[in-house]
């Protein structure tokens, strides 16, 4: 038994000045990611901080068109608030393609962004993990790397962030609002999560002494032409092997403007603004997707046994980008363009 302190945050200032007291202290919300680390040892906080009844749970329109999401809004109140499913309707299909309904209904929003991966050594405390133990080496590399990544890995770490909804947000251009000592800042989505590099325990921009209070997402919402494609080993209550958020704009059959983002192949949701200009003033065909897809996996690298996810984000591609031009957003849909 590892002892910590518990103490609850009265407001936001009392959490930062909390959090900035302590360098081994954690914020809990849902507790759904961080308690399942702590009872295996992968993470022994020594003072928990609970910030769940921070006033940080409602979604409101803001100036310019926009909605401002607090930190701590349940995931499945997001998926299904109506401002959310009808303006934003590719992060509510991303949110609810995520674990299942009960978990859903206790994690947060600030808390899907800052879940860990879940590499199989990361969990296993016998085995060196650089991200769990800086320096104690990498076992995933030559190990059983079926579920790890084939883009911006180094040789420090090849482990993928697990989230479904930050692959849509980094789509929406999304920017993550924080509080620390020194004031409140705004860091774009897409800078949000980090490469490994040589520092594979830093998963994210986010400095040990600040609180996430709110996602902001600017007023494009994408709400005809989307999809949240992700392919997994069963259809549910699994992480995504590739996923892909696409979102669309349409002048008939011309893709006036797209944006698309892959999770499950990299330490961050990847996207590749070089990719997404290959469509823009481009007819939707499946040529044309295909050539966005090389693009984008022009330096991907595959591991002893995760090398088949390379054709399949190609597949993923193809198939997530023709969804969304056609405006039918659901995986079944075969509709072909004409
Ligand atoms: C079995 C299972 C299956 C899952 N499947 C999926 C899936 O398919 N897709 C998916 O996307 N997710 C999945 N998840 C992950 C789930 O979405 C996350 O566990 C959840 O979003 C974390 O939110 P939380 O509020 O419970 O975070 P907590 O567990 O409370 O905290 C997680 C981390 O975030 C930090 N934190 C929390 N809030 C803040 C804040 N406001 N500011 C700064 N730091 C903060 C905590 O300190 C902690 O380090 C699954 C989880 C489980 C257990
Ligand atoms: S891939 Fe990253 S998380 Fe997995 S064992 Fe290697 S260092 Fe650890």
């Amino acid at each position: 038994m590892i002892n910590f302190q518990y103490t609850r945050a009265n407001d936001v200032s009392d959490a930062i000045r909390q959090i900035a007291a302590d360098s081994n202290a954690k914020f809990i919300a849902g507790g759904t990611n961080l308690l399942d680390l702590m009872k295996i040892d992968v993470e022994q906080p020594s003072h928990l901080i609970d910030i769940s009844h921070l006033p940080l749970t409602r979604v409101e329109e803001v100036a310019g068109g926009g909605v401002r999401i607090g930190a701590l809004v349940p995931n499945s109140d997001l998926a299904w608030h109506p401002l959310i499913a009808k303006r934003y309707p590719m992060l509510s299909s991303a949110i609810l393609a995520g674990a299942s309904a009960q978990l859903r209904n206790m994690a947060s929003t600030g808390g899907n962004l800052m879940q860990r991966t879940r590499c199989f050594y990361f969990y296993d405390t016998v085995t060196p993990c650089n991200k769990r133990e800086p320096g104690s080496g990498c076992s995933a590399i030559r190990g059983v790397n079926r579920i790890n990544a084939i883009l911006g890995t180094s040789e420090s770490c090849i482990a993928t962030h697990p989230s479904d909804m930050c692959v849509a947000l980094a789509v929406l251009d999304a920017n993550v609002h924080v509080m620390g000592p020194s004031g409140e800042r705004t860091i774009a989505m897409t800078d949000f999560h980090r490469l490994p590099g040589n520092t594979p325990q830093r998963d994210t921009n986010l400095n040990a002494d600040e609180i996430i209070t709110a996602i902001e997402l600017p007023a494009e919402g994408f709400n005809k032409n989307y999809t949240y494609l992700k392919i997994r080993d069963r259809l549910s209550y699994a992480f995504a092997l590739v996923s892909i958020a696409a979102g669309m704009e349409m002048d008939g059959k011309t893709i006036r403007q797209a944006r698309f983002a892959l999770g499950g192949v990299a330490h961050k949701p990847w996207r590749d603004q070089s990719a997404e200009a290959l469509l823009n003033g481009q007819q939707a065909t499946p040529e044309t997707f295909m050539r966005a897809a090389n693009h984008l996996l022009r330096d991907a690298r595959g591991y002893d046994h995760n090398t088949f996810k390379i054709e399949l984000a190609r597949r993923t591609i193809v198939r997530g980008l023709t969804q969304a031009a056609n405006g039918t957003p659901q995986s079944q849909s075969n509709k072909k363009i004409a």
